[in-house]
């Protein structure tokens, strides 16, 4: 079985668009979060590891090194011979317009470097940033941004700690759409007080709007978390695998064809992850998420409206 018969994948799509495999490589560029230094919030969303938050707005590791590397290890797995930069750790918009200039036009300064996937939070999209991802367009770049929603719920982004609510979601949808910028949403299965009922309606607000990539993942337990307290204390219970991949195949179902999958299972680094242990093997859950979808005679969009 293969992914890709059953899901618009973002890999399978990169190939037919440009005839070649491609593949994102992930940046730390040593952003910080409004939801943790006090501008929208304090302590950061109740999932998010503080033991690896810097608090220094500015590049750790030069970002082309951190590329060489991720290349070196990629291009050796998948045969990939173009690269997405992808600036995922933490806010990556959440500093003054010309550093993240500097920070991006290093990326595609890379010669195999075809695009820009740009993850952040919806309160930190202004139009100066919009310009500056519609200018990498405008040179023939791949661009995504990478809105991290979780729910649609206004009730449960409170219970998480998120710091901003649907309406900056649906805001920041209208600004990128009207760019024409495509835009990838993070949801998360599992949050706490949710129930399948949940991730269905928040997967039809999301696809009201419209959006051009969605990534699921379970909610992780992550040493150094107020949600791993809360999981300790008996006041959070993760989701099974079970539940998961059956609550995953009924939101592929409800969604278009057209619409690609930058991912349908995530898992977090073993020295750090508590629970739930079953994430960890992401294959495990990729055959499982397949396997109910041939079971069911199933795919993507077969239920969408
Ligand atoms: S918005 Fe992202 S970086 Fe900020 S606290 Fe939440 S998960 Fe962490």
């Amino acid at each position: 079985m293969v992914l890709s018969n059953y899901v618009t994948t973002f890999g399978q799509d990169l190939l037919q668009r440009y005839g070649k495999r491609v593949h994102k490589l992930t940046i730390n560029a040593g952003f910080t979060c409004p939801n943790r230094d006090g501008t929208k919030g304090r302590g950061g969303c109740t999932f998010c590891n503080n033991k690896s938050f810097s608090p220094n707005a500015r590049c750790l590791v030069p970002i082309a090194t951190q590329l060489a590397k991720g290349r070196q290890v990629i291009a050796k797995r998948t045969k990939a011979q173009c690269f997405i930069a992808y600036f995922q750790a933490y806010t990556n918009t959440y500093a003054d317009i010309e550093y993240l200039a500097t920070l991006y036009n290093e990326a595609v300064a890379e010669p195999d470097v075809i695009g820009l996937s740009v993850g952040t939070r919806p309160d930190c999209i202004s139009e100066a940033v919009l310009d500056l991802l519609v200018s990498y367009q405008q040179r023939g770049y791949e661009v995504w941004l990478e809105l991290g929603l979780q729910s649609a719920f206004d009730d449960t982004l409170a219970k998480i700690n998120r710091g901003h609510g649907f309406a900056e979601y649906q805001q920041a949808v209208k600004a990128t759409r009207q760019r024409g910028i495509p835009l990838c949403t993070h949801l998360i299965i599992g949050l706490p007080g949710e129930e399948r009922w949940h991730n269905l309606e928040t997967l039809a607000r999301v696809l009201e709007l419209g959006v051009e990539g969605l990534k699921l993942h379970p909610l992780h337990i992550v040493k150094h978390t107020i949600l791993a307290k809360q999981w300790q204390q008996g006041l959070y219970q993760p989701l099974d695998m079970a539940n998961y991949v059956s609550i995953a195949a009924d939101m592929i179902e409800r969604t278009p064809p057209e619409i690609t999958y930058h991912r349908v299972t995530a898992t977090a680094s073993t020295d750090i992850l508590l629970a739930p242990t079953w994430c960890h093997k992401k294959w495990v859950v990729l055959n499982a998420i397949m396997a109910e979808l041939h079971h069911r005679g199933s795919w993507q969009g077969k239920t969408a409206r």
